[in-house]
């Protein structure tokens, strides 16, 4: 190992198969790994345009990701998410997700994207083991797009998505942050898409982060108006059976579509109850909760060399004090990152 950590092949013989419970009985088994900081796009209610990134020597490299990753997997983790900043710069993508897909015990990996690479990655990242990908996409106007990103360019990002079907990352989901006066006008004609295509367009809240916060406060739009907007224009929405609790999208479809609604309605009607969720950011932290500040330095620990049984120790404890919720109704704003800092 080049990171000076004392690897340890032996699963951990005399723990249960999923260590990683809360004090509230919450099982945690699906991590969001930042594959890195930095995104080729400066999303107005994500990051400043001059954001400026970490020194990559701070961040994780491939043997330290997979490592991290491989402790996580015997603790008992079994999905993974890579995301960011924007997942599909990191170099080495496709040999990264090869290897996750290695790893005993992990089921299933997916990405959240903004699609502009896909169409040279999507091929490539699904034969190394990727098994779908979440896209995000906040309007359908080529304009707006380029001022809510600064500079993307959408029909790219139809590329991408393009891509990412035809190489059977499906699923589709994508992604759109509800931002007002920016795309809240737009929420109909998005939910529209499920008509005709089998994806699930996912309505996120604008959460409030760090520098970033007063705009995301100011800007938020909560699920239940989104709904009443959706409802006013195209009919009711059907509640989907089935709904696990885990998955911070609660499903709805249009009468007749093919694909469905979600609602992330994280401000106004939070799922804690229902969370399974851990981060591990691009500088190795294990983040606890996503709105909260709390994390354990994963990779301080590995570079110190501590033995992997003692880092498994530490998570094991970590994680059993895992907070219950976030805490924006009391006014507590996550102060210490923003959303492309800890992987959304
Ligand atoms: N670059 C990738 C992308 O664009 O999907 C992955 C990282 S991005 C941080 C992940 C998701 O978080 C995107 O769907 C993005 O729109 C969303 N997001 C970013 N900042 C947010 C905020 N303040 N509140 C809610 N969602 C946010």
């Amino acid at each position: 190992m080049s990171n000076g950590a004392v690897w340890n092949t032996r699963p951990i013989a005399d723990l249960p198969p999923s260590v990683l419970q809360d004090r509230f009985g919450r099982q945690l088994n699906y991590l969001r790994v930042s594959v890195t900081d930095r995104c080729n796009l400066r999303c107005v209610y994500c990051m400043p345009e001059d954001m400026k990134f970490q020194p990559l020597r701070e961040l994780m490299s491939d043997q330290e990701l997979l490592t991290l990753v491989r402790i996580m997997a015997e603790l008992g983790v079994t999905k993974i998410r890579l995301t960011g900043g924007e997942p599909a710069v990191r170099p080495n993508l496709v040999e990264l997700v090869r290897e996750i897909n290695q790893i005993p015990g992990i089921q299933e990996i997916s990405m959240t994207t903004n699609g502009l690479l896909l169409p040279q990655l999507a091929e490539p990242l699904a034969r190394a083991g990727l098994d779908r990908v979440n896209i995000s996409i906040d309007t359908l106007d080529p304009a707006k797009f380029k001022e809510i990103t600064r500079w993307g360019n959408l029909d790219a990002v139809w590329a991408g998505l393009e891509a990412a079907e035809a190489a059977g990352l499906c699923p589709v989901k994508i992604n759109a942050v509800v931002t007002r006066g920016f795309n809240d006008d737009e929420a109909v004609d998005l939910a529209r898409l499920s008509l005709n295509h089998a994806w699930q367009i996912r309505f996120i809240e604008l959460m409030p982060f760090g520098s970033e916060a007063g705009f995301a406060q100011e800007a938020v739009v909560s699920s239940a108006e989104t709904r009443e907007t959706i409802e006013a224009e195209l009919g009711p929405l059907h509640e989907i059976p089935g709904y696990d609790g885990h998955d911070p999208a609660r499903p709805y479809r249009l009468a007749g579509a093919r694909g469905s609604l979600g609602f992330i309605s994280s401000v106004t009607e939070p799922f804690c109850a229902g969370c399974n969720r851990l981060r591990l950011t691009a500088d190795g932290s294990l983040r606890l909760c996503l709105l909260r500040d709390g994390e354990l330095g994963l990779l301080s620990l590995l570079r110190q060399g501590l033995d992997v049984d003692a880092i498994k120790q530490q998570i094991i404890t970590s994680v059993y004090d895992k907070p219950w919720g976030h805490g924006l109704p009391g006014g507590e704003i996550p102060q210490l990152r923003l959303m492309s800092q800890i992987g959304g």
